[in-house]
């Protein structure tokens, strides 16, 4: 049984371990053996005994020699360390400097299932797992060969079958030459602690694997945001090389617009030890970037303190893109549907609200919160329009839902949120699966309050256009009438009947009213079933209230004469059948001239068309009766001045007559005494100048001047005459040609003056010519004459007819301009200017006649300018 352990040496193991420990060591275990505390406080418990046991026995040794006893006692202890040992899980051994056991507790007997025989030297090589001696032989020869601590951990073969790993561990006792003199050893049952160790290290290798093989990014970074260690898909997600990526931060490949949120949920789980998830995104080197969810968590080390934190990374790039396009396109939708005017709600197959548009909110008037999960019977159907509820299994859109037909066109009512109701146009479609059940339907309707009451305005407008048209219709009747009629009282008594019938009256007048004598005549009625109201009334008639309203233009309107106040005073009214009446007064100068008047047999209530209708007829009537005054005055004026301006004519006219003969004849007959007086003068003058003295010749000189001048007023006079009397004998006159044989008459008469007389160029006009020549005589005549200083005489047409005389002469002061054309007016002395002051009488007589005018513009000093036109 002294075979060397390290015969038994497999050729290969794995299994086994090693721990070399030092002495210290031993008293350490692993840290993460949570499930072998027990042990493991036993096994220190033990250490401890046994590091006393060393040191103690170290001490003995050396003073051995001297302390013989000593010995004995710690022999005691040993053994007693043995016994006490005996009920703990430490096998306690002894082996010689050699390593063959020498010693070793029951309990390693009871274990091994071995003989004590068995069990000394190298019989624990029998007692190992096969697959063990391959470490435990060599770890022992090179423990006892170099005499360092021995710590092995292995399997033995236990009593009851199977194996138990255990831990061995011995320190030497070395002689005072360092030579290992025994060996103190211990085995340890660690089977338990193990086994635990395995699962964990299974554990530990799934969650290895399961870190590196994740379709999930997973990344560590210490608490400052470097990377620790992340696995393939964290690299794959961040594009870069796990070399890379260890050398940066987290901060480093995080998008900068998702950074601070980041940073805050950061330092707040290493803070606060919060967990979060966020959505971020990480840059890539080529500086695009990818979405991902990362939710982040701390890990902490044994003492509970931040560590470090572990970021699981979900790369959702394409989930966003397609989120982002799902997002549109609903985005879309939802315009469509929030765009859409009526309201539209997709329901579930119980009739619960899927989704909605603003619409239906707008129109229901319900909030987002109140929709879900009801349905649209219970939101806006609930309600009769009655006010009484309405169960949904009476609902004819929950019918045709529930019987899988479509609503079209429907018209129902729906109630708000408010308990409004609004009268609606439905349509319901139903979705079907395809297996054909039920899956939900679409509800779509329409508030048409206003469509409602834009039609009740149009079939209310239509009604006013007929009665409109029926209005003018009547208007245009009375128009056609008053326009018919002769007098005030005939247009009267038509606008009383046509309105009478018009508006089924009982009784309707036209009366004037003369307030000075305190009077009203009935001028025009049409009655019907009631007594005539003819003939002359006091204003008391009407009842105070009545008259004093219409004193001031005011229409009564009364609708019953026993309760309204304006007839409470008065009851002749019922003397004549009248219930209800409307009266309207016609005013002339805010003057009360006459009323209108319209009764109705029974009470009734005046509508504002018919009071229009009155008002109107009676205004127009009244439009009517003034102008017909108006023109009735006009025409009588008109007849009696025409009476007066005829008498007038032939007055004028006899007398005109009368005139001209007179003074034809008396120029005549005065033409032959006149010039015996000049004959008789020139005669005494030449044949008889010897006989009389100087004064007598001067008489005779004078007296034969008057006579002369006497002839050229008569001459003048006459012609005067003539031209009124004469006929014109109109022609196509050249007036030009005219002017300059007038111009050389009048020259030849004034020599001693130095005028030019300048006659434009191609002047003509539709003229007599005698008479024009003698005009345009008179008028050069006196521009040569009245420009004793020379100047120029100018004839010209101005514009159109009006032709003109102009000189550079004496002029005329402006209050005599009209004067001159007077006959014998003159403005100056015969010794200044010689003349007769018929000239321009004639000019006017001669334009006149022509039907033009004659007048002057002058500036004395600077010359006169006479105009004329020819009609
Ligand atoms: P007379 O024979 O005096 O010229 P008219 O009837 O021709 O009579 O003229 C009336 C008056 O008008 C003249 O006496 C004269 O005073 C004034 N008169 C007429 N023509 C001119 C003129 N071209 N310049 C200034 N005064 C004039």
């Amino acid at each position: 049984m002294t075979r060397s352990y390290q015969d038994k040496i497999p050729a290969a193991h794995e299994s086994g371990s090693v721990v070399q420990s030092t002495g210290e060591d031993l008293a350490g275990e692993k840290d993460n053996l949570v499930s072998t505390a027990d042990l493991t406080a036993r096994l220190e418990q033990a250490n401890r005994h046994l590091t006393e046991i060393q040191g103690a026995l170290s001490r003995a040794e050396d003073r051995r020699s001297e302390h013989a006893a000593e010995e004995e006692r710690l022999r005691t202890a040993l053994n007693h360390f043995f016994f006490r040992s005996e009920t703990s899980p430490l096998v306690p051994w002894t082996a010689d400097g050699a390593g063959n056991f020498t010693d070793f507790s029951d309990r390693w007997l009871e274990l091994t299932g071995l003989t004590r025989e068995q069990a000394l030297g190298n019989g624990w090589i029998d007692a190992s797992h096969p697959d063990d001696l391959p470490t435990i032989v060599p770890a022992w020869t090179r423990s006892v060969q170099s005499s360092v601590p021995y710590d092995v951990e292995h399997r033995i073969r236990v009593a009851g079958g199977g194996h138990r790993w255990m831990r061995s561990r011995a320190v030497p006792q070395l002689d005072g030459a360092g030579k290992v003199v025994r060996w103190f050893g211990t085995t340890e049952d660690v089977h338990d602690r193990k086994l635990a160790e395995f699962a964990l290290r299974d554990s530990e290798t799934r969650a290895r694997s399961m870190f590196e093989q994740a379709a999930v990014g997973v990344g560590l970074v210490d608490l400052d945001g470097r990377f620790v260690e992340v696995n393939d898909q964290q690299c794959l997600t961040l594009g870069r090389s796990r070399e890379a990526l260890l050398k940066m931060r987290m901060q480093d490949v995080t998008h900068p617009d998702d950074l601070p949120t980041n940073l805050v949920h950061f330092e707040r789980l290493v803070r606060e030890g919060r967990a979060f998830s966020i959505e971020k995104r990480y840059l890539q080197p080529d500086g695009s970037f990818r979405w991902v969810e990362n939710h982040v968590s701390l890990l902490r080390d044994r003492n509970g303190l931040p560590q470090l934190i572990q970021a699981v990374v979900v790369d959702i790039t394409e989930k966003k893109a397609f989120q982002e396009a799902l997002e549109l396109q609903s985005h879309r939708v939802r315009t469509i549907l929030d765009n859409a005017e009526s309201a539209l709600v997709l329901m579930d197959s119980t009739g619960r609200v899927v989704t909605h548009n603003a619409a239906f909110l707008r129109v229901s008037g319900y909030q987002e919160a109140d929709v879900y999960g009801r349905t649209t019977h219970e939101l806006v159907h609930y309600h009769y329009p009655d006010g009484r509820d309405f169960p949904i299994e009476e609902c004819p859109i929950g019918k045709a839902l529930f019987g899988l037909h479509a609503v079209k066109n429907h018209e129902d009512t729906f109630v708000r949120k408010d308990g409004g109701f609004f009268p609606v146009v439905v349509h319901m479609a139903p979705v079907r699966g395809d297996d054909g059940t039920l899956l939900g339907a679409v509800l779509e309707f329409r508030d048409v309050t206003q469509e409602r009451s834009q039609a009740a305005a149009l079939r209310e407008g239509e009604v006013s256009v007929r009665r409109s048209e029926a209005r003018w219709r009547f208007l245009a009747r009375l128009s056609d009438a008053l326009r018919a009629s002769h007098s005030a009282t005939e247009m009267a008594q038509q606008v009383c009947e046509l309105l009478a019938t018009e508006l089924n009256l009982m009784r309707s007048t036209y009366t004037r009213v003369d307030l000075e004598q305190d009077r009203a005549w009935v001028q025009a009625e049409f009655v019907r079933g009631a007594p005539s109201v003819k003939g002359e009334h006091r204003p008391s008639a009407y009842g105070s209230a009545v008259w004093l309203r219409s004193l001031s233009g005011e229409i009564v309107v009364n609708r019953n004469t026993a309760t309204d106040p304006s007839t409470a005073d008065h009851a002749s009214y019922d003397a004549i059948g009248t219930r209800a009446f409307v009266h309207i007064p016609l005013m002339k100068d805010d003057q009360l001239m006459a009323f209108f008047d319209a009764h109705a047999g029974e009470p009734r209530d005046w509508t504002p068309g018919e009071l229009e209708l009155m008002k109107d007829a009676a205004a127009r009537l009244w439009e009517a009766v003034q102008r017909s005054a108006a023109e009735e005055a006009l025409r009588e004026a008109n007849a009696s001045l025409e009476a007066r301006v005829a008498e007038r004519t032939i007055d004028l006219q006899a007398s005109n007559d009368a005139l001209q003969g007179f003074t034809y004849h008396v120029s005549h007959d005065l033409r032959s005494p006149l010039r015996a007086i000049v004959a008789t003068s020139r005669m005494l003058q030449e044949d008889h100048a010897a006989a009389l003295d100087e004064e007598a010749l001067m008489l005779l000189a004078r007296q034969s001047a008057a006579a002369t001048k006497m002839g050229h007023l008569i001459d003048d006079l006459l012609r005067l005459s003539r031209l009124s009397r004469q006929e014109l004998q109109k022609s196509r006159v050249d007036l030009t040609s005219l002017a300059r044989e007038a111009a050389l008459e009048a020259q030849s008469m004034h020599t001693g003056t130095c005028v030019r007389v300048e006659v434009e160029v191609g002047m003509e006009t539709q003229a007599d010519p005698q008479l024009l020549r003698l005009a345009l005589v008179n008028l050069i005549e006196n521009a040569v004459k009245y420009s004793p200083q020379g100047g120029t005489v100018r004839v010209r047409r101005r514009d159109g007819d009006t032709f003109f005389v102009s000189d550079e002469g004496i002029g005329i002061q402006s209050q005599y301009l009209e004067r001159i054309f007077e006959p014998f007016q003159r403005l100056h002395r015969d010794e200044e200017f010689r003349g007769t002051g018929i000239g321009l009488a004639n000019v006017r007589q001669v334009v006149e006649r022509h039907g033009g005018r004659v007048w002057a513009e002058s500036q004395p000093e600077l010359g006169s300018t006479f105009f004329f036109t020819l009609g």
